[in-house]
């Protein structure tokens, strides 16, 4: 029998191929140098330094767009994704949303709704990191009822005209292009907004206490005049923003394993040298039984999101499965990163170690791209064939 392996119990590392493994490696080894060695005080001060820089750098180890095929995109398998995704993640949930708003929000929309004219001109430049991009649904007094949204495009002889204001936009103020959400007179369109169009514009939140090193922003389209080649030909109503929010969540499934398992670690290094009544605190009982109830949540998370990958390799993964992943393994994430937090003890609050900072991270990832209680409901609608929505 192979050794237990304290790193992958399951050994589900056996279900990878050397390519996997090195993509793998080039995303763990890119932000053990890149990200890791600064996040905290980005996290501490409130800011992503460098984030046009880093996004060339992402885009250069082809993180972005990466599981989407030609204008320069990696064309990556669906577990390649959700293996860089996790280890984005392990360094900060700031950095795997920048990745994950990116390639499976605005790239994904243009890719799979865009005329062959958007394609060419956004995807190569954002696949590469040189053009940000941000995917702006949410909305002020709309964020689980996004169908109730109010910014809307009318058309104005050959033109279309924006008017509205979006919230909470992950890289909105970076951001060099827009994919906006918008009711028009057929229904809810996505626009494709270069950011320097008059009447755009994109304040940045501050005050967060999570995703600290990450870009949050509010849209504001003021009379924001487009041609009409800037709507998505491809798709009309919800079922536009929500094929890519299924996308986006899919990375989260995964990546929200990468911020437990970086607190899991920081746990067990902590409980093998941590000394309290003249012994390790791993060797206490309670110690030991937080760690394996740890370690299972751990990879059983990680095992369902391989599972999830494989199925949309092969094209089966249902909106359903999405969001049953997202909501166990987020929900599991956070739980795991608390239960960390109480095994460093008073050092568990502090930025010195990893694991608060995940926690905190993680509560908006448990809100965005679908809260909790939008997952229970998709999948109580799913098992029973009630829609309990409204
Ligand atoms: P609400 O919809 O007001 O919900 C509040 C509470 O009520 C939640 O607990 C919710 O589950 C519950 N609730 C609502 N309706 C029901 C119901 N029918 N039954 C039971 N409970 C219900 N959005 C974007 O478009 N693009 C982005 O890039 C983006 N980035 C984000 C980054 C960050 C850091 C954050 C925090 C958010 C981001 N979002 C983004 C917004 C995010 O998707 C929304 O916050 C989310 O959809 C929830 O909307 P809301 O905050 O308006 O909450």
């Amino acid at each position: 029998l192979p050794p237990f392996d304290a790193a992958d119990p399951l050994g589900i590392d056996d279900l990878l191929d050397p390519e996997d493994l090195a993509i793998r490696d080039t995303v763990r080894g890119w932000a053990a140098d890149r990200v890791l060695p600064y996040v905290a005080d980005w996290y501490e001060k409130g800011e992503l330094p460098g984030i046009r820089e880093l996004a060339r750098e992402l885009g250069g180890i082809g993180a972005l767009g990466m599981s989407l095929t030609g204008y320069g995109c990696a064309g990556a398998s669906a577990v390649q994704y959700g293996l860089a995704c996790l280890e984005l993640e392990a360094a900060d949930s700031g950095i795997r949303s920048l990745v994950s708003v990116q390639g499976s929000l605005a790239m994904y929309a243009i890719h799979r709704f865009g005329s062959e004219e958007q394609k060419r001109e956004w995807l190569p430049r954002m696949a590469a990191g040189e053009v940000i991009g941000c995917f702006g649904l949410t909305e002020p007094d709309h964020g689980s009822d996004p169908a109730s949204m109010r910014t809307h495009a009318k058309r104005d002889g050959g033109d279309w005209v924006l008017n509205g204001r979006k919230m909470w936009i992950t890289n909105g103020s970076v951001a060099g292009v827009a994919v906006v959400w918008a009711q028009t007179e057929e229904g809810i369109r996505g626009f494709v907004v270069p950011t320097d169009t008059p009447g755009f514009s994109a304040p940045e939140i501050k005050h967060k206490w999570s995703l600290r090193a990450s870009v949050t922003s509010e849209l504001v389209l003021d009379d924001v005049r487009l041609p009409a080649s800037a709507v998505l030909p491809e798709v009309i109503g919800l079922r536009g923003p929500l094929g890519c929010l299924s996308h986006a969540r899919y990375g989260i499934v995964w990546g929200a394993m990468g911020a437990a398992r970086s607190s899991f670690e920081s746990a067990v290094e902590y409980a093998k040298t941590r000394e309290q009544f003249g012994r390790p605190i791993g060797g206490f009982q309670l110690t030991q039984a937080k760690l394996a109830d740890m370690a299972v949540e751990l990879h059983k998370g990680i095992l369902l999101a391989h599972h999830l990958g494989r199925r949309m390799d092969a094209g089966r993964l249902r909106p359903e499965q999405v969001s049953f992943g997202k909501l166990n393994n987020v929900r599991e994430a956070i739980e795991i990163c608390r239960t960390a937090r109480t095994i460093l003890g008073a050092n568990g609050i502090s930025l010195e170690y990893p694991v608060m900072r995940h926690a905190t991270n993680l509560e908006s990832v448990l809100t965005y791209e679908g809260t909790v209680e939008m997952h229970q409901l998709v999948l109580g609608k799913a098992l029973t064939g009630l829609d309990a929505f409204r």
